[in-house]
């Protein structure tokens, strides 16, 4: 069974995490948004890619959920000392993945290059690739202007009112190397409980998974290609980050209702929380298949075991 994850930063990897637990290297490809990168003094910085790659190799910040454990601050406080813009940190660790990326970049090398690199330097097994070589940029339209992900994310703390997102370079973007490929052999794709506006749409925006070519492939028996995807709104509330706020402010009640509603005629089959559970049937009213469990994943078991009643649920047997 092969099996291709779509993800973004914290809620992504955590599952990716889970799934790489369960499936060998060959049979988990994860594909990873990068509308969130942008330069900050002079580096190249892939939060997502950074966030799933650490998560994996058992290097991420569990408090956090971004940057790396046991970290210290000294290369950017000294920077803010000396009138650094101060409003995006960076651990002295995590520097030495952007310094070093951001060489390679400059010298010619390709995000899926050096990634795939850093992955083995790291230990990471499971192939994770960007979503495409070529530069999108996530900007959101607030009711103060158009935002640069990270400005709006970080520098103002998500508060501007959002009013709809552009993926910059996405039209002409490619995908990696190998996600084509990988999603044309998979099985089943799982979309992971990631924020649907900004961390899956840029991703499908690149990689259309509706395209003829990637669904083609049959499925292990036979129906097709089965595209799953779990809610990261449990009880009407995200785990963490904006996700809700921006269904509230886009006018659609947030809940995993109004996600399966995101994705509909894209997804086959949809996963949602317990507590969730009087919204099953409506889910299904969406011309879904539905599996109702817990999917807060607090713990590393937690992970797991989200994965494996995903994986069960869309008929790998662990
Ligand atoms: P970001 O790029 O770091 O914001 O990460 P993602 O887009 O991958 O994840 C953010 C989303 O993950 C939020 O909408 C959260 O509600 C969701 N999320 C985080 N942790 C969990 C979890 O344990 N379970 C579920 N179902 N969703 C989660
Ligand atoms: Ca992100």
């Amino acid at each position: 069974m092969k099996i291709v994850a779509l993800a973004g930063g914290v809620g992504g990897a955590k599952l990716v995490h889970g799934l790489a637990q369960i499936l060998s290297p060959e049979e988990l490809t994860v594909i990873v948004n990068t509308g969130d990168d942008f330069e900050h003094y002079g580096l190249y910085i892939c939060p997502d890619m950074d966030t799933v790659c650490y998560t994996l190799a058992g290097l991420a910040n569990p408090e956090t959920g971004w940057g790396r454990v046991n970290e210290t601050w000294n290369v950017i406080q000294n920077a803010f000392r000396l009138g650094g813009p101060g409003w995006f940190n960076l651990g002295d660790q995590d520097l030495g993945t952007h310094l070093e990326r951001t060489r390679r970049l400059r010298e010619g090398q390709t995000l899926s290059q050096i990634t795939k690199d850093f992955c083995r330097a790291w230990g990471v097994e499971h192939t994770v690739l960007p979503m495409s070589d070529q530069p999108v940029r996530t900007i959101v339209e607030t009711d103060d202007g158009e935002l640069a992900f990270q400005e709006y994310f970080v520098h103002r703390r998500c508060e501007p009112r959002v009013k709809g997102f552009r993926f910059e370079g996405a039209e002409i973007a490619e995908p990696a190397p190998g996600a084509r490929e990988a999603l044309q052999s998979a099985d089943a794709v799982i979309i992971c409980p990631s924020n649907p506006w900004v961390s899956i749409d840029p991703i499908l925006k690149v990689i259309p998974l509706d395209h003829p070519l990637l669904l083609s492939g049959e499925g292990r028996k036979g129906e097709g290609k089965s595209v799953t995807a779990i809610s990261p709104i449990i009880g009407g509330q995200t785990v963490k980050g904006p996700a809700a706020k921006m269904f509230n402010e886009l006018g659609i009640e947030p809940s995993a209702l109004a996600v399966a509603n995101h994705y509909r005629g894209l997804t086959s089959g949809f996963v949602l929380d317990r507590v969730d559970s009087q919204l099953e049937e409506r889910v299904r009213g969406l011309n879904m298949r539905t599996l109702v469990t817990n999917t807060l994943m607090k713990s590393h078991d937690d992970r797991k075991q989200l994965a494996r009643d995903v994986l069960n649920f869309i008929g790998v047997d662990v």
